[in-house]
């Protein structure tokens, strides 16, 4: 480092700030990561899990030193009406093996151990410290000041999150509308490990994630969580920001009736609530995403808008370590031609690609669209619960085939028979 510049300055310990700081001081690189936290991970959340395989590729074998809950090799979602639900469950036991497919993980202890990773690979880890703005020099980013202080680099990553100020003041996104976001809660409950594998029949350290469509959220869009750690549970809501300020509904009511719920209070019964925490979730996907990078600055994670949720799975971090990763590439490559221009930076678009984040993200650029319809909420929960309650309800009425059953549901629900097959089909094209 030349005495006062560094290469890169990454904004964010979380994992994208971290992976693509890990990956480049192991290079050699100069790395300051600044991190607004008394330790990175100290106020981030998320649902609870992560999918292996970005942080695999970067760190193989991570599991065996990283601070992982258990390796999730049951899945569920359910639709739910405040006095029934319907389920699709599957379990797999590949996955409780490596590679492992997916693991839980508590935040504070993971994110801890990532950034810790980058300082022992030589990067330099500041944390207490916000970065307030970045630094312009002809329309270039030059370094970023936080408080008095201005530091310089040749090149910016900004991975400060879904709220990305960074993003914000260097010109490449605007100010995000409550439609583009979601508000997340969850809260951490604690059980003995013993209780949790017996409740959700699980075997030794295995674990279960279970995902909630319809009253959880009163209608809302959004959804339920429930994920097994080791010994705690983290369960929550997420729900769409601008549907909650228009309805008036209060997250924190949400949850405690969603605690209530028949479906989850047995599970939960006799924890303890440890940690409750609250995040935005960028969820708009492809459309809200800024421009990724420009004359020197790169942007990843959620700052970049990378997050995944189709209802059925809900992917960040692993979008978040694959771009830190193409982020990292993208610097080297600069650093070798000794251009951090934007063009020069472009590259960083073709990485993306290679990692498959920017296909995923295109791939799935109608989900968020799909999934603003209330009657995925309202009326689908209803219907399929009422249907699957009716067949296996005795009661000695005339008996009706599955198919008459299905026609009588549909009839007697707010959509009709066109409309069901529209929302089937444009459903099925866009998760
Ligand atoms: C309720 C909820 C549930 C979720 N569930 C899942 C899930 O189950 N699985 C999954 O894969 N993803 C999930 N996600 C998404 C996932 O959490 C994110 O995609 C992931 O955390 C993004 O990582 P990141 O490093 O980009 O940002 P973050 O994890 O938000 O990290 C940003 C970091 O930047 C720091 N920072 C911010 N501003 C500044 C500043 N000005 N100066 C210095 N530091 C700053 C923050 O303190 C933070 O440490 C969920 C998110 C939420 C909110």
């Amino acid at each position: 480092m030349a005495d006062d510049k560094f290469t890169a300055i990454i904004i964010g310990a979380g994992p994208a700030g971290s992976a693509a700081a890990y990956l480049l001081a192991r290079e050699g690189l100069d790395v300051l990561l600044i991190e607004r936290g008394e330790t990175p991970g100290c106020k981030n959340m998320f649902g609870g899990r992560m999918y292996s395989h970005a942080l695999n590729r970067i760190i193989p074998e991570f599991w065996k030193e990283a601070p992982v809950e258990r390796p999730v090799v049951q899945e569920s979602i359910t639709f739910m009406t405040g006095d029934r639900s319907v389920s699709l469950n599957c379990q797999d036991e590949n996955w409780a093996q490596p590679p492992y497919h997916s693991f839980t993980l508590l935040r504070a202890e993971f994110d801890a151990w990532l950034a810790g990773k980058a300082e022992e690979a030589g990067a330099m880890l500041a944390c207490g410290i916000r970065v307030d703005d970045v630094l312009m020099d002809e329309g270039r980013v030059v370094g970023v000041r936080a408080g008095e202080d201005e530091l310089l680099a040749d090149v910016v990553i900004a991975a400060d999150g879904a709220n990305s100020l960074i993003t914000e003041k260097a010109g490449l996104r605007k100010e995000l509308a409550p439609r583009q976001v979601a508000t997340g809660v969850k809260q951490v409950i604690e059980l003995p490990p013993e209780v949790i594998s017996q409740r959700f029949q699980l075997e030794g350290n295995n674990g279960a994630a279970r995902l909630f469509v319809g009253a959880c959220t009163r209608g809302m869009g959004g959804g339920g969580f429930l994920y097994t750690n080791k010994s705690s549970l983290s369960l929550g809501l997420v729900v769409n920001a601008a549907e909650l300020q228009r309805n008036q509904h209060k997250i924190s009511e949400l949850i405690e009736d969603f605690k209530a719920h028949p479906l989850i209070a047995p599970l939960i019964d006799g924890g303890q609530v440890v940690e409750y925490s609250a995040h935005l979730v960028p969820e708009a996907g492809w459309n809200m995403m800024p421009r990724l990078f420009g004359d020197g600055i790169l942007v990843v994670g959620d700052a970049a808008g990378f997050v995944l949720n189709l209802g059925y799975l809900v992917r960040g971090m692993d979008l978040a370590i694959a771009s830190g990763e193409a982020a990292a590439r993208t610097v080297m490559e600069a650093k070798a031609r000794g251009d951090f221009s934007h063009q020069a930076l472009g590259i960083y678009q073709e990485f993306l690609r290679e990692s498959s984040v920017l296909q995923d993200m295109e791939f799935y650029r109608q989900a968020p669209g799909f999934l603003e319809s209330r009657r995925l909420y309202e009326v689908y929960p209803q219907v399929a619960t009422s249907l699957v309650a009716k067949m296996f309800t005795v009661e000695g009425a005339p008996p009706v085939h599955l198919i008459g059953r299905i026609m009588n549901q549909i009839k007697e629900s707010p959509v009709g028979l066109t409309q069901l097959a529209v929302d089937a089909w444009k459903g099925g094209r866009a998760l």
